[in-house]
């Protein structure tokens, strides 16, 4: 995501249109207004990536310890390393019996279970054994061989799940299951960092947990946010599309956030639950855009695993149950980028040779 992109734009553009005396009036002006100003974002490298929260004019001390406490404690119960972390209890305890966890890994895992339910399995957290065999985020990641796969494959089936509200314990019913939340739980965190940004009514705030954003309140101007998607051939040069929207969570799915390459081979991060290997269909990335992070971030997982036809088809069935809007982008291999159905942002595409591909349904 590329919020603060335009931003810089217009200053540079704003600089080159005066002389050169005044321009350097104008930097110092503006170095004073930021160090008077309390509108400092906020960083930590915490869940795997770096967390980025400004609050602009209500950036006040306690309101980021208190942000940054919570996200350190969503870390803790969700890290499969920490011994005693709620997650390394279950994944290495569940087969034998329940494991009775805290209530944020109990409500992550029943909205997994719904999603899973409904994408039929497209999405399934039960991908630990198939995350743990690639490795990709580590520094030797492997290439899974068809033997390999025959093997973990039954173990990643959301149905040999048991959950019991009653306790809030979780069971596997088979041997060597694990579950991953990597596709969901920065979109839950980056809902518990609203919750308190709407508890000291904060105006306005950026949240951006690794490029899963929330764009909070209004901004001064009263103006809509400018949220850019990624160009997934170039992550790193300027946003392919921009979209103009309020209050809402925007988040990307795609080939280009984690992946490691074997000669010509390039191997992505997001599996199929049923072949064990790296989804390869028609598209490079999804967006969803929808008020709740950790369903944008759940869903923008599942559609790029269901592809876009069948997301499409779901898209009405999630906003009914979830009783809210949900948007999405599809940004595909032939360069073609299409949205879903009755689009209520405004949108640009910022590169010539990706052309919008209207779907009638
Ligand atoms: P995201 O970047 O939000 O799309 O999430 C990708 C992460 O979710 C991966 O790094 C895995 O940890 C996990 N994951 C991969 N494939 C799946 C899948 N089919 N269903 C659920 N989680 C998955
Ligand atoms: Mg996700």
């Amino acid at each position: 995501m590329h919020l603060f992109l335009f931003f810089h734009k217009c200053i540079i553009c704003f600089i080159v249109k005066i002389n050169l005396k005044h321009s350097l009036l104008f930097i110092i002006f503006c170095l004073y207004i930021t160090s008077c100003s309390q509108e400092k974002p906020r960083y930590e490298q915490i869940l795997g990536t770096i967390c980025t929260v400004n609050l602009f004019e209500d950036g006040r001390d306690k309101i980021y310890d208190e942000i940054f406490v919570r996200l350190r404690e969503i870390e803790r119960e969700f890290s499969i390393d920490k011994k005693n972390s709620d997650m390394y209890r279950v994944n290495s305890r569940a087969y034998v019996e329940p494991v009775t966890v805290g209530q944020d890994v109990f409500s992550l895992m029943e909205t997994s279970l719904l999603l899973s339910d409904i994408t039929e399995g497209a999405f399934d957290v039960s991908v630990e054994p198939l995350v743990y065999l690639w490795n990709i985020n580590s520094a030797s990641p492997h290439v899974a061989s068809q033997e390999e796969l025959d093997e973990i494959l039954p173990l990643v089936n959301y149905k040999n799940i048991v959950t019991n509200p009653g306790n809030r314990s979780i069971h596997f019913l088979k041997e060597g299951m694990g579950l991953d939340f990597g596709a969901i739980a920065k979109g839950f965190a980056a809902d518990e960092v609203v919750k308190i940004c709407e508890k000291h009514e904060v105006r306005r705030a950026i949240i951006d947990l690794g490029g899963n954003v929330y764009v909070y309140g209004q901004k001064a101007n009263k103006k809509d946010w400018n949220v850019g998607i990624k160009n997934p051939e170039y992550p790193d040069s300027a946003p392919l599309v921009r979209v103009t929207l309020p209050q809402n969570s925007i988040v990307t799915s795609g080939v280009y956030e984690r992946f490691f390459s074997v000669g010509q081979e390039k191997y992505h991060h997001i599996f199929s639950p049923f072949t064990g290997r790296p989804v390869d269909n028609e598209l490079l990335s999804v967006t969803v855009i929808c008020e709740n992070s950790m369903l944008a971030d759940g869903l923008s997982t599942a559609f790029f695993v269901l592809g876009e036809k069948k997301s499409r088809e779901l898209i009405p069935k999630f906003s009914s149950i979830f009783n809210m809007q949900i948007s999405a982008v599809f940004i595909k291999k032939n360069h073609e980028i299409s949205f879903s159905r009755l689009f209520p942002y405004v949108r640009s595409i910022l590169y010539d040779d990706w052309r919008v591909k209207e779907v009638y349904e």
